[in-house]
This record gives C-alpha cells, sequence and structure tokens, in this order.
C-alpha cells in the first residue's frame, strides 16, 4: 500500500485532481495494489479555512506519506497578503525546502495527434518534440539570502546563492537522465555575466568529463535557449539548469505543446520522495466550469507511480491510454480547434473516457 497526501488546492485543482482520483481507482484495480489517498487543505483555501497557507495537519499528513500529489495554488483572492502568507510563497516553497525536493523534473512532449495545436509551423517540429527539463528548484534565487526591501523602500535586494553542492547533485541527475535518452545535455547559464554560472558551468563540466563522458554536453547562455527553444526545439534532449532560468524555459517549452494544462511535474529529493503537480496555475479565469484540461494532473500522478513508486507499466499504461484518447479526437476546450475527426469534452467526461480506455 502506498500512502499519498492528495492536497489539490485552488481554482482549477480539486476539478483536476478529481480526474487524476479516477485514474488511481483504476491502476488500483488493474495492478492489484492500494493507494490510501488522504486530502488536505493547502494554499488560498487553508488561508480560508485555517489561516494559514500550509496548516501544521497538512505538512504532518505529507511527512506520513509515500508522496505527495498536488494540484496548484492561488488566485486573485489572496493576492493582497503580505508575500509569505500568499498561499505559492507560503506553502510551495516551503514544502519544496521542508522535503529537499531539489530537483524538478518536465517532461515536455508533442503527442504526434496534437501537432494542431503546437505554437510553432509543422516545419518546426517535423523530427517530434521529447524534452526533459531538469531544473534545480532549492536553490538560486529564490532562496538565496539577503533579499529585503530597504525600509526606505528605495532597493531592493535578492541573492543568487549556488554551492558546488547543489549544482553537482542536479547534474548527475541530468546526465543520469540522459543517459536513458538520447544522451544529450544542454547546460542552461549566464557564465558571461554571473560568477554563480561561471561556478555551475565548471561543476557540470569536471563531473561530465570524469563520469559521463559517453553523454554529449553543451553549454548554452540562457538569452540563446530561450532563443532556440522556438527556433529549433527539436535539437534539445535534456535541459539542465538553475532555478530561475529553468522556471521561466519551462513555461516557454510548455506552450510549444498548446497548452499549460498538457503538462507535468515531479520534484524529488536523494530519497525519492517527490511531490507532482501540473506545471500550471489554478487558471482561475476558467474555475469551477468543468473545461480545465486534466492531462497536467493525470500525467502527474503517472509521474508519482513511476519515481515514487516504481510503478514503471502504470506509468506507461496510463500515457499511453492518453496518447490513444488523444488520437480519438477528444479534446478539453484549451485545445480544441474543430478540426475534422476532434471532439470537445469536459473536464469530467475526458477523466472519464481515459479511465475507460485504462
Ligand atoms: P495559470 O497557469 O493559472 O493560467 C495561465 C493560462 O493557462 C490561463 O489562461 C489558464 O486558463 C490556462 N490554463 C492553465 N492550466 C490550464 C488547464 N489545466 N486547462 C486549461 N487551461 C489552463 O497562470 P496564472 O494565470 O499566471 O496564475 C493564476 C494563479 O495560479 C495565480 O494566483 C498564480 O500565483 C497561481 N500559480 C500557481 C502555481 C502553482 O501552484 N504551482 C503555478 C503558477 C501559478
Amino acid at each position: 500500500m502506498f500512502k499519498v497526501a492528495v492536497l489539490p488546492g485552488d481554482g482549477i485543482g480539486p476539478e483536476v485532481m478529481a480526474q487524476a482520483m479516477k485514474i488511481l481507482k483504476k491502476i488500483e484495480k488493474k495492478y492489484s495494489v492500494k493507494f490510501d489517498c488522504k486530502f488536505s487543505d493547502v494554499g488560498g483555501i487553508a488561508i480560508d479555512n485555517y489561516g494559514e497557507p500550509l496548516p501544521q495537519h497538512t505538512l504532518k499528513l505529507c511527512e506520513e506519506s509515500d508522496a505527495i500529489l498536488f494540484g496548484s495554488v492561488g488566485g486573485p483572492k489572496w493576492e493582497n497578503l503580505p508575500p509569505e502568507k500568499q498561499p505559492e510563497r507560503g506553502a510551495l516553497l516551503p514544502l519544496r525546502k521542508h522535503f529537499n525536493l531539489f530537483v524538478n523534473i518536465r517532461p515536455v512532449k508533442v503527442y504526434p495527434a496534437l501537432k494542431e495545436s503546437c505554437s510553432l509551423k509543422d516545419k518546426f517540429i517535423q523530427q517530434g518534440l521529447d524534452i526533459v527539463i531538469l531544473r534545480e528548484l532549492t536553490g538560486g534565487i529564490y532562496f538565496g539570502q539577503p533579499k529585503y526591501i530597504s525600509e526606505d523602500r528605495n532597493y531592493a535586494v535578492d541573492t543568487m546563492k549556488y554551492t558546488v553542492e547543489e549544482i553537482k547533485r542536479i547534474a548527475k541527475v541530468a546526465f543520469e537522465t540522459a543517459r536513458l535518452r538520447k544522451k544529450i545535455v544542454t547546460s542552461v547559464d549566464k557564465a558571461n555575466v554571473l560568477m554563480t554560472s561561471v561556478l555551475w558551468r565548471e561543476i557540470v563540466t569536471e563531473l561530465w568529463e570524469k563520469d559521463y563522458p559517453d553523454i554529449k554536453l553543451n553549454h548554452m547562455y540562457v538569452d540563446n535557449a530561450a532563443m532556440q527553444l522556438v527556433r529549433n526545439p527539436s535539437q534539445f534532449d535534456v535541459i539542465l539548469t538553475e532555478n530561475m532560468f529553468g522556471d521561466i524555459l519551462s513555461d516557454e517549452a510548455a506552450m510549444l505543446t498548446g497548452s499549460l494544462g498538457m503538462l507535468p511535474s515531479a520534484s524529488l529529493n536523494e530519497r525519492g520522495f517527490g511531490l507532482y503537480e501540473p506545471i500550471g496555475g489554478t487558471a482561475p479565469d476558467i474555475a469551477g466550469q468543468n473545461i480545465a484540461n486534466p492531462t497536467a494532473q493525470i500525467l502527474s500522478a503517472a509521474l508519482m507511480l513511476r519515481y515514487s513508486f516504481k510503478m514503471d507499466d502504470a506509468a506507461r499504461d496510463i500515457e499511453n491510454a492518453l496518447e490513444n484518447l488523444i488520437a480519438k479526437g477528444a479534446r478539453t476546450s484549451d485545445i480544441f480547434y474543430g478540426d475534422p475527426g476532434t471532439y470537445k469534452v469536459s473536464t469530467e467526461e475526458f477523466g472519464d473516457e481515459l479511465a475507460e480506455l485504462i
């Protein structure tokens, strides 16, 4: 039995999480396994109910679980709170830090049947698109100290800091990941300007020379990487980068697939404990309408099966069923363009049809 802390959060979180639950139920039956899913509030809903975005009982549930399945948090209602009390700053960042989730894995894939929703012309993705972005998640400018606005509010300071150990451990994951794929790592930095990037480049190169000569390693400045992602995305296999660059590049890469609602992520620590969540946010503009795309949440559950529970077959089963459902023509409204052979489905219908296919 696997214990799962289920934190749907705000906005579309509960709607898409309900579909992931349907899929896990199917996997339970098919693979004779039991998921003990316990729900708890996080983010804005937790502020409303308990006065804080990450209540103690939610954190305790996560500590007692084998994995965390997370929706997303935040929304206009809580945007005027002090930053540390806001849903994302007050819940998601502390969770990442608390569990030392230093690696964020974001697969970016364009399904053949969904080529029409890719924001690039066909000729730019002729060789398909299948990238994994490995973003360092617990260091860099998001966490570096000092971090403050001066008393007279005349200036502000953020600190970007990386240690050798922090760089080494994420680089190792990138090389290991590439070994199981096309064996290409592109390490993205800004070594022409930032000292953290100079060190980053040095450490990544050292590790590569010592342990991973079979991998092709490229270094790329982040501005160039942003450009290359829309110019020739097929050149990438594994992209390795620090926290802030990864945040920006992974959203850019996500849009190549046509919708933020398509892409999952896994954030892991050294023990393989993970938090699994869609890369998008709470989509307040469409929340409560049963039209959100649950794919990212469902694929996040698949990543949980793969990385935390070592159920690769079941994860693949979900991914294949999803590919089949898309090939069959089912589209939520974010990826529906009225093309022949496609039909529009609600969030719930998408979940039901997918469960049927598993
Ligand atoms: P967003 O990702 O919520 O929405 C951006 C656009 O993508 C919207 O048009 C939305 O409708 C669409 N979209 C996102 N997910 C979708 C899905 N599953 N199906 C269909 N369409 C989808 O980003 P935003 O508008 O910048 O942020 C909204 C709120 O979410 C903010 O409060 C922000 O702080 C929060 N947020 C949370 C997380 C997180 O919890 N990890 C991440 C990003 C943003």
